[in-house]
């Protein structure tokens, strides 16, 4: 598994072709993006990283994949009736197909369906409290107490959120949210704030590859249905209106954030966790797709083989 990470990062790590990265958020406009990191933790313990992996970046919306596993907790399949379980076909931030369908998102990964999503977590609690509990849930899957929110990042979302905000208010025209939309977007944003490692995202994903429970720590974090139903989640709509070439060309569940990151679930097998700044039209990671591409070809890891 080293050998083959080495490769990757050797080979996808010379392209010139690396993509843009997301200048909307101030924050991460600046960041370098000559960098490249991929980890995988495998079902067994071992974790095996290659390149900047112990390199803290902003998780973005991968942290959907977090809250919309806690939500689930909360409210079981209550969730469904606040966002839909489709692809959007529509970037991340549109807001053309909550006028259709009464303000209700088409799934949790979309921008509008993850503000959705806070709001039903937020629920009787304060922004603060809420917060804490999606840290300390992430903390808890990563076995890592050290992981945090880069309160920059989120401070620069909030000044530049204008789109965000109409999201949610446009949802708040159709009664759909519970709290203040200003305490449910900072909730929002502070949580697409979370830094991470490469190693620590990896390690965050290994219930979903372990059917629902930790192989490593012997953690039950959710059952196995709701493992496989979240891991489906992510094939049909981890990648914005690119999910369906993501699982063309990689063939795992997985979800992206404009920070350059992609969690990667082979379920059996691994959590895998790349990152590269670069992005590609659609908002996902361009080096972290190629390279996980290439991991997929050499381990054969894809949900169809
Ligand atoms: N915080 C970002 C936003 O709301 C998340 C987008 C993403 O990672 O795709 O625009």
């Amino acid at each position: 598994m080293q050998a083959i990470l080495d490769e990757i990062v050797a080979t996808i790590g010379v392209s010139n072709d690396r993509g843009k990265v997301a200048d909307y958020i101030p924050q991460l406009a600046c960041i370098d993006p000559n960098q490249l990191a991929i980890s995988v933790a495998l079902a067994d313990g071992r974790v095996f990283s290659a390149g900047d992996h112990q390199q803290l970046f902003s998780i973005q919306s991968i942290s959907k994949v977090f809250t919309l596993t806690i939500a689930l907790g909360k409210l079981g399949d209550g969730v469904w009736a606040r966002v839909g379980r489709e692809p959007s076909g529509d970037p991340f931030n549109s807001i053309v197909q909550l006028e259709h369908e009464n303000g209700k998102p088409r799934n949790p990964f979309i921008n509008a369906g993850a503000i959705a999503i806070a709001d039903a977590i937020m629920v009787g609690h304060q922004p603060k409290e809420t917060l804490a509990e999606i840290l300390q849930f992430v903390r808890f899957i990563a076995d890592d107490e050290s992981i945090c929110i880069d309160h920059n990042v989120a401070e620069s979302e909030l000044k530049t959120g204008d789109r965000n905000a109409s999201l949610a208010h446009f949802m708040a025209s159709f009664g759909r949210m519970n709290n203040p939309v200003d305490y449910v977007l900072g909730t929002y944003f502070h949580h697409c704030s979370i830094a991470m490692t490469c190693q620590q995202l990896a390690k965050a994903g290994l219930f979903l590859a372990g059917d629902g429970e930790n192989p490593v720590t012997g953690t039950r974090v959710v059952s196995a249905r709701r493992a496989r139903r979240i891991n489906s989640l992510m094939m049909m709509c981890g990648h914005y209106d690119g999910s369906g070439e993501f699982a063309y060309r990689v063939g795992l569940p997985g979800k992206s954030g404009v920070g350059g990151g992609i969690l990667a679930v082979a379920p059996g097998h691994a959590s895998i966790a790349v990152w590269s700044p670069g992005l590609d039209e659609v908002g996902n990671s361009k080096l972290g797709t190629e390279a996980l591409e290439k991991l997929v070809q050499q381990t054969g890891w894809s949900v169809f083989a």
